[in-house]
């Protein structure tokens, strides 16, 4: 099976008030194609720091993480805004929808920094929304819309450039359980459809169920 994920010896802390906290300690993850892996951690044990390291949001202490083969540990900025948009598709808890922007035109974005022209990018965004069940809500802000809806907004962002791996960081975390239930559903639903690998992190033992694997983040590390 192709690796599409690579993190090695991955270790990160924070200095707060004079005092380290090492949060990742050596870690190792292998992810690949097509999978969909959850890491279960209760709250505070490193799983949205292990997301945004991912993700090429913020660097390692040491280590290395790959994607495809490349070195996300020896991308510059603008390389990384780049990959980003291009291959990885991202759910937060809190949504970070543009809040300027409409429903439409935030799916956009990412297609937009990917380089396709504006035409084609309003065209596939539509398209992704009518996946998510929003053709109704093209026009809306994030603050006209629900919490769930906000969610389908957001889950359209992270699939319309059809990324290699999704990382989802507690995506039902702000939502009532039947909405979050829905969306749980449709974010496997799409992921799996499309082929997607999928990283979902999550302190709820029944979503990570519905995933091929389970690791649970302890001490800084992925266990079994
Ligand atoms: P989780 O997502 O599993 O709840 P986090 O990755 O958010 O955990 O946080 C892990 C630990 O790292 C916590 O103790 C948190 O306080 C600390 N931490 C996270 N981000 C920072 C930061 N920017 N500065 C200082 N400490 C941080
Ligand atoms: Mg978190």
């Amino acid at each position: 099976m192709t690796a599409i994920l690579k993190a090695q010896n991955v270790s990160k802390g924070f200095s707060l008030a004079g005092q380290k906290i090492d949060v990742l300690r050596d870690l190792q993850l292998t992810v690949t194609a097509g999978e969909t892996l959850a890491i279960l951690g209760p709250s505070g044990s490193g799983k949205s720091t292990l997301l945004s390291l991912l993700a090429g949001l913020e660097p390692p202490d040491s280590g290395s993480i790959s994607l495809n083969g490349q070195l996300l540990t020896a991308f510059n900025q603008a390389e990384l805004t780049r990959y980003r948009a291009k291959h990885l598709g991202i759910v937060f808890q809190q949504f970070h929808l543009m809040r300027h922007l409409s429903a439409l035109e935030n799916v956009m974005l990412p297609l937009e920094i990917a380089g396709i022209g504006v035409k084609a990018a309003r065209q596939q965004a539509t398209e992704t929304l009518e996946q998510v069940k929003l053709s109704h809500r093209l026009g809306h802000f994030p603050h006209q819309l629900s919490g769930g809806e906000c969610q389908r907004v957001a889950i359209a962002r992270a699939l319309t450039v059809a990324p290699e791996l999704m990382l989802a960081d507690e995506p039902s975390g702000n939502l009532d359980r039947q909405t979050g239930d829905q969306i749980m559903g449709l974010l496997f639903e799409l992921v799996r459809e499309r082929g997607h690998s999928l990283i979902l992190v999550t302190h709820n033992e029944e979503q990570a169920k519905l995933c091929d694997r389970v690791l649970h983040l302890t001490e800084g590390q992925l266990q079994p």
